[in-house]
C-alpha cells in the first residue's frame, strides 16, 4: 500500500511570541507531532505554516496531501480567502483534514461544516479533561483505555455550535463541570473531517502518548480510500424502457 502523505499545518505565533509556549513546544507544535508521528514508517509528513508564502499550501503541496492537519488560533483572519477555497475543494475531492483545538474557529473548518463553529464556552484555568471514548471500536479510538486523562488543560464547553457529528468518539468532562463533544467525525463530499478538541498551546498535550495515538488513528482514519469512479448529470438508461406512450 502506498504510503499517506501528511501535511502538518500550524499558524506558528504564539511559540514565537510567547515564553511560556516556545518552552513547551521550542519547534513550534507542527515539528512536535511531526517528530511523533515520524514513528509510523507508513507516513510521509511535512509541515507549513502561516508565513511561508501561500501559508506553505501551494497548489503543489495540497495535490500531494493525503491528509491535513491544522492547528491554527490567534490569526484565523489572516488565512487567505482563495487558499482556504482551494483547501475546501481538496477534502471535497478526497482529501482528508483533522483540526484541532481552536481550529474550532477557523474559517476552512466552518467553510466545511457552515455554521458558525467558533461558538462555544471557554476558560483557560488549566482544570482536569477527561475524554471518554464512546464508539471504543472506532479506529480512531484504536488502543486506547477507556478514556484519556489530562492533568491540565483549557476548558471548552457546550454548546458547541456544529451540526451533529456523524460519529462522535469523544465526550470529554472537565473539573468546572462541563462536557464538551471533542472527537467529532464528518463526510464531506469525498472527503473525511475529524475534530479533536485537546491542543492548547500552553500546555503539553502533543507529548502525551494517548493524544499521538488518537492523531495517528485519526490520519489513517481520514485517508483517502480507493473509490468509484462516479458518473454525474443526464444518463442514458441502462435497460430498455417499456414506456406505455412515447413521451
Ligand atoms: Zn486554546
Amino acid at each position: 500500500m502506498a504510503n499517506i502523505k501528511v501535511t502538518i499545518w500550524n499558524e506558528y505565533r504564539h511559540e514565537r511570541n510567547n515564553e511560556k509556549v516556545a518552552a513547551v513546544y521550542p519547534s513550534g507544535i507542527h515539528n512536535a507531532i511531526a517528530g511523533y508521528l515520524g514513528a509510523d514508517q507508513t507516513l510521509e509528513i511535512r509541515t507549513a505554516t502561516l508565513d511561508e508564502p501561500e501559508h506553505g499550501l501551494t497548489d503543489e503541496v495540497l495535490a500531494d496531501t493525503d491528509v491535513l492537519i491544522w492547528w491554527g488560533h490567534v490569526a484565523h483572519h489572516e488565512v487567505r480567502d482563495d487558499i482556504v477555497q482551494k483547501v475546501r475543494n481538496r477534502v471535497l475531492d478526497g482529501m482528508g483534514l483533522i483540526v484541532l483545538h481552536s481550529g474550532h474557529a477557523s474559517k476552512i473548518f466552518e467553510a466545511l461544516l457552515g455554521t458558525h463553529t467558533g461558538q462555544l464556552k471557554w476558560r483557560e484555568a488549566g482544570e482536569k479533561e477527561r475524554l471518554w471514548v464512546i464508539e471504543p471500536n472506532h479506529p480512531i479510538a484504536a488502543g486506547l483505555g477507556e478514556y484519556i486523562e489530562l492533568p491540565h488543560e483549557e476548558m471548552y464547553g457546550e454548546r458547541f455550535e456544529i451540526p451533529a457529528p456523524d460519529e462522535l468518539v469523544f465526550i470529554s468532562w472537565f473539573e468546572g463541570g462541563e462536557v464538551f463533544r471533542s472527537g467529532c467525525c464528518y463526510r464531506r463530499g469525498k472527503g473525511k473531517l475529524f475534530y479533536f478538541r485537546p491542543g492548547h498551546e500552553t500546555f503539553p498535550t502533543y507529548h502525551h502518548p494517548d493524544i499521538i495515538k488518537v492523531l495517528n488513528n485519526a490520519v489513517h482514519w481520514a485517508a483517502p480510500a480507493q473509490g468509484v469512479t462516479v458518473t454525474y448529470g443526464n444518463v442514458q438508461p441502462l435497460e430498455p424502457l417499456k414506456m406505455a406512450e412515447p413521451v
